[in-house]
């Protein structure tokens, strides 16, 4: 009873301490006003993901949620077309994939060959860099790619553990081939680390028949799901590197040795609190892989590439097109910047700018999933069209 007494006098004492009033937006409801996401992601989320993830929420440890995670699992599976037993969901965007991926791999000190074409190349260079590898580059100016000459060569040269491919370049608007590439780095005992935040969905990718060690991708893109969790995936090799491993990876929240138990994977009867995984993200998550399934990936890609064929009709030729992300050349004369805030304040369309090395360069506009359709297509063209006529004016 005392102790309840001084806490209750306690609690007291703390409130009449209070000197930051309640901040005056906080006593205003939330406003979100309605977007075309038509830019290079997130996307829009149909209502059935958005119904999923407004489910209520069960603890991460219930088994009802492992039974989630599981068919999680099985949907990443699919989408990747793997049949990886060390697949999961990250809790984080696509960069935590990214850096799960370096950090479990790599050991400081070990040589890594990132091929750089755009801003992903160039942001996993740092990833790595930042823990301590030996980064070495092969590069592309945004919109080129990588012969398997040149990455044979530059295996060859560098004798990586681990070879970095970026599979739909967002920044670029590119999809690089993949054919070969899987077993140019087995030949040079090399791992090869796929990223398809851009593409999967929209362009085909098959992770066992081309060799892909690691893929990942992200959830707010042809998957519609809201951003926040990363599908990513590993080949027996790729689990044979990180679980030898001398030196524990420099992240607990991203090591695998925990995060294969959290989901299941590692065998072990009994699953330990690691950490809380954002559970109304794998609810959508979850819901995005069914929509995925139900459809099937093969329709799903020809849909993505007959949608954007009918965008670039009539847009100039632009080599290894990605059909998730396109990029169109900033037409001579006109500010990007300008288009960008036209067709965003008269249209309530999102399209982008480029992206690093593609800054100033390019427009970027991505029709992806639920979005992927003629009706948006044709109303990106028309908005495009109004934007061209109407800021040129201003221009004059
Ligand atoms: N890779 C690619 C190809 C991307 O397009 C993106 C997102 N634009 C990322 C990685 C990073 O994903 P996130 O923003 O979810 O961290």
């Amino acid at each position: 009873l005392m102790g309840v007494r001084s806490t209750k006098h306690g609690v007291h004492r703390g409130m009449s301490s209070v000197t930051i009033p309640p901040p005056a937006c906080m006593l205003r409801p939330l406003e979100v006003p309605f977007r075309y996401l038509f830019g290079p992601g997130p996307s829009n989320v149909p209502p059935r993901i958005l119904a999923a993830g407004g489910r209520p929420i069960i603890g991460h440890m219930h088994s009802e949620m492992f039974g989630i995670m599981n068919d999680i699992k099985k949907g990443i599976q699919y989408a990747f077309q793997t049949s990886n037993n060390m697949t999961l969901a990250m809790s984080g965007s696509g960069h935590t994939a990214m850096e799960c991926a370096v950090f479990n791999i790599v050991e400081p000190g070990e040589s890594v060959l990132v091929a750089i074409n755009g801003i992903w190349g160039e942001r996993v260079a740092e990833i790595a860099e930042r823990m301590g590898a030996k980064v070495h580059t092969l590069f592309k100016t945004p919109g080129g790619h990588f012969t398997n000459a040149e990455i044979e060569q530059a295996l060859a040269k560098h004798k990586p553990v681990l070879f970095f491919l970026t599979h739909g370049e967002s920044s670029a608007g590119l999809v690089h081939p993949m054919d070969g590439v899987g077993d140019i780095c087995h030949k040079y005992n090399c791992l090869l680390l796929v990223d398809s935040v851009a593409s999967l969905g929209a362009a085909p990718l098959l992770m066992d028949q081309q060799n892909i060690d690691i893929l990942y991708t992200g959830s707010q893109k042809a998957l519609n799901a809201p951003p926040g969790t990363a599908p990513v995936s590993f080949s027996e090799r790729a689990c044979h590197k990180m679980f030898n491993r001398k030196t524990k990876p420099v992240s607990y929240l991203l090591d695998m040795t925990h995060l294969s138990n959290y989901w299941g994977n590692d065998g072990k009867p009994e699953r330990i609190y690691h950490h809380t995984g954002p559970v109304s993200g794998f609810f959508a998550l979850r819901e995005s892989l069914a929509i995925l399934a139900e459809m099937g990936l093969e329709n799903s890609w020809s849909h993505h590439t007959e949608i954007a064929e009918y965008l670039w009709k009539g847009l100039e030729d632009l080599g290894l097109k990605l059909p998730s992300v396109t990029t169109i050349a900033i037409p001579e004369g006109y500010d990007w910047k300008e288009l960008l805030a036209y067709i965003m304040k008269h249209h309530r369309i999102e399209f982008t700018g480029g992206l690093g090395p593609s800054v100033g360069m390019v427009l970027r506009i991505g029709l992806m999933g639920y979005n992927c359709n003629k009706a948006n297509a044709a109303m990106a063209l028309a908005a495009l069209e109004d934007a061209l006529k109407q800021c040129r004016k201003s221009k004059a």
